[in-house]
């Protein structure tokens, strides 16, 4: 949200027929199969393209400071992989716009690497209009209340002392302390009384609040990996995406199309 209390907007060109959306592949050189999915995503045919790529966050498992692209294996071992990353996008974004926003993961993305992926950085939320059809993107953790915990961290990295301390120190550095922030996390998820199905929900009364905010019917957001279309009060939707993991059985991923008179589809990956 700007200074004003009102959310960003992005005005969808009139030529525009068609729009793709996704989230969370959490890439990483560790899950390969994932990483090729979306590789051989990108380099598909210009006519199964939509207008736009709109990349709703946690593209990345986790991104500890736009520097790595210019860091040795030694330094950071995963450099040549987001590398390739990089490259990828950069590639699409030459036919396409490709617009992303951070997620819990990937938020210390910055202005530099997004112009190396050729992407526009969103903010979260964002309003898409597209002639007056309204629809709010946003990643969906900073809906997620019910995880007061989570949500006092959020606002702490999410400014600009924290991040600026923590991209002062050393790559190797900032390796450990994500490493240790997630099993931080995974450790939480184990605890006993943990409830795994409140944690991680969007709050329905937060989601109406900025959905009467935008002026939209329709809320799209990722995060919860937990895809499915919500029905809310005064005709108001919530669909949720999709997380890739091609490792999985069965493998999950793809990307939802929205049309220009507002029709959403959910588009699976081709299998290889
Ligand atoms: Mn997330």
């Amino acid at each position: 949200m700007n200074g004003t209390g009102r959310f960003a907007e992005l005005s969808v060109p009139t030529h525009w027929q068609a729009v793709d959306v996704l989230s969370d592949l959490h890439l990483q050189a560790a899950e390969p199969a994932t990483a090729q999915a979306f590789f051989d995503w990108l380099a598909q045919p210009a006519a199964a393209r939509a207008d736009a790529l709109f990349i709703l966050g946690d593209l990345f498992e986790v991104w500890i400071g736009d520097d790595v692209l210019d860091a040795s294996p030694e330094a950071c071992p995963e450099a040549p992989f987001l590398r390739r990353c990089a490259d990828a996008l950069a590639r699409l974004a030459e036919s396409i716009p490709v617009y992303f926003m951070a997620g819990n993961r990937d938020f210390l993305l910055g202005r530099e690497a997004a112009r190396r992926c050729g992407m526009t950085l969103l903010d979260d939320p964002t309003v898409l209009d597209w002639n007056g059809r309204r629809c709010l993107l946003s990643h969906g953790d900073a809906l997620c209340l019910a995880d007061t915990e989570y949500q006092r961290f959020r606002r702490a990295v999410r400014g600009a002392p924290w991040q600026a301390a923590f991209l002062a120190q050393p790559l190797p550095v900032r390796e450990a302390s994500a490493r240790a922030l997630r099993e931080r996390s995974e450790a939480r998820k184990r605890q006993p009384g943990h409830d795994a199905a409140l944690w991680a929900d969007a709050d329905t009364g937060e989601t109406l609040r900025w959905l009467r905010q935008a002026d939209a019917p329709l809320l799209i957001h990722g995060h919860t990996h937990r895809p499915a279309c919500h029905a809310l009060a005064e005709g108001r939707e919530r669909w949720v995406l999709s997380d890739w993991d091609l490792g999985a059985a069965p493998p999950r991923g793809g990307v939802l199309r929205i049309d220009r008179q507002g029709q959403l589809q959910r588009r699976p990956l081709k299998p290889a």
